[in-house]
């Protein structure tokens, strides 16, 4: 007797798109290399830093003007922006990051921005790539690839094994966001973070990255006394000084000074902070205005889209075999069920029992049925473009 479970959930997959620029902004899981690959890449045909000075410069202009994002439209207003989700994964089609991870993540990414204001759904289809060199690459120089793929009007995020050497990253030149899929999950704040570049943020430390943090701040860097901060770091006088270009766990608990003498104070609690995931779970206000900001002035494209559908989706309920069915033939079952009010796909994870061997389906699909073949195992999960449906759990028994 083996239990089939099979748990469904409405996916709405919305359409729609966007596009930018970019400079790389690594976030590597201890040893954090972004710069020094920065610099590296030059050699690689990409100018990071030159597309990092465009941003930086818009940010520092920002400020300047002394111009929060609530003189360029109504605070309140929530946001929409679309994701282009690219799931990278070998030549012959292996390692791609689950779907049901991915909605995961996006659930938990939706809930990081809601204190900004933002909320992004799925852009189309999901595109599956078969690249070795995109799935695990060891530097950055997989632009070709990247443009084949890249939609318009849309943030553009691969899912890869290997995001050259990092957790993920931003490329300000080519305009995408990378990530590996063991930083990719509910529990990361990688996503976040690599998104706080896309709309303008710099680290926390800005101008230490590949800066030992065993150096001691000059008298060019920020002052813990904030008495620079207009000027130095990364702009915001809200976010503490920061130094610290390595993964650190807070609180912090070093002894180290700034120029003045003065201890660190730094916030592992900012999302552009080095600080472990764990610890993070906030932009500044002024990061949130700067955030808003750039998106309308520089990304406004993202927002040429046909509102998403916010309707609540209805549940799914099993056709075949009935919740609870028992004898249902062990050699082959279709799945079958009814179509959920609101919903256009369904995320499907269904166990196989074949030969003594287990193995995983986990889709999307349009249908609303599945001939998995032999079945002993299911579960589905969750999404929507908008808002995470309700799971509807569908258990039988073989
Ligand atoms: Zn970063």
């Amino acid at each position: 007797m083996k239990r089939l479970s099979l748990l469904l959930c409405g996916i709405l997959i919305s359409c729609i798109s966007f596009s930018q620029k970019t400079y790389y902004t690594g976030r590597s899981l201890s040893v954090p290399q972004e710069y020094k690959d920065d610099h590296n890449k030059v050699n690689d045909g990409f100018c990071g830093t030159r597309m990092s000075d465009e941003m930086l410069n818009w940010l520092k202009a920002y400020k300047q003007s002394g111009a929060p994002a609530n003189k360029q439209g109504p605070d309140s207003t929530l946001y929409y922006i679309p994701l282009k989700i690219h799931i990278v994964g070998t030549n012959d089609g292996g390692g791609y990051h689950k779907v049901s991870s991915i909605l995961d993540g996006l659930c938990k990414l939706n809930e990081q921005y809601e204190q900004v204001g933002f909320h992004f759904y799925i852009e189309g289809e999901f595109d599956y790539i078969n690249s070795d060199a995109l799935y695990d690459h060891a530097d950055y120089n997989v632009g070709s690839i990247i443009n084949q793929h890249k939609t318009p009007n849309a943030a553009n995020i691969y899912y890869v094994q290997n995001p050259a050497g990092n957790c993920g990253y931003f490329s300000p030149y080519r305009d995408y966001v990378a990530v590996a899929k063991s930083c990719a999950g509910s529990s990361n704040s990688t996503v976040a973070h690599e998104l706080g570049h896309f709309f303008s943020l710099p680290h926390t430390f800005n101008g230490w990255e590949g800066r030992a943090t065993t150096e001691a701040p000059q008298s060019d860097d920020e002052l813990v006394a904030r008495t620079n901060c207009s000027d130095h770091g990364d702009n915001f006088c809200d976010t503490p000084a920061d130094f610290i270009s390595d993964r650190w766990g807070c609180p912090y608990s070093n002894t180290k000074v700034d120029f003045a003498g003065t201890p660190y104070a730094v916030d592992g609690s900012l999302y552009m902070s080095y600080a472990n995931d764990a610890c993070q779970n906030k932009f500044s206000p002024e990061q949130i205005d700067a955030m808003r900001a750039y998106l309308l002035s520089n990304r406004s494209e993202l927002l040429n889209h046909p509102m998403p559908i916010l309707d609540t989706l209805g549940s799914a309920t099993n056709i075949y075999p009935a919740n609870g069915a028992i004898g249902v033939p062990a050699n082959f079952v279709q799945l079958k069920w009814n179509k959920a009010v609101g919903a256009t796909h369904y995320n499907l994870q269904v166990t196989r029992y074949f030969n003594g061997n287990f193995s995983n389906i986990d889709i999307v699909t349009t249908d609303t049925t599945l001939s998995p073949a032999t079945t002993t195992a299911g579960a589905c999960v969750p999404l929507t473009k908008a808002t995470p449906a309700a799971a509807t759990l569908l258990t039988a028994t073989l």
